[in-house]
């Protein structure tokens, strides 16, 4: 008996981790938005990097 089965892979070729590249940014009051693309399936995104609060402070005293 020659019962072979093939096991469908579209389920896992959907699946897969994204590679975002930055196709275009721009810098707004609330942060850097950066629109990006997978380059492994042309999905696309809009991502927002959340604007630095300033610079860092120092939560002791100098030691030394
Ligand atoms: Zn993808």
């Amino acid at each position: 008996m020659n019962a072979s089965r093939t096991v469908p892979l579209t389920a896992t070729a959907s699946v897969h981790e994204h590679a975002w590249i930055t196709e275009s940014a721009h810098v707004t009051s609330t942060g850097r938005l950066r629109y990006v693309r997978c380059v492994g399936c042309a999905a696309r995104r809009v991502d927002l990097e959340a604007a630095p609060v300033g610079p860092p402070t120092a939560l002791t005293r100098e030691i030394g």
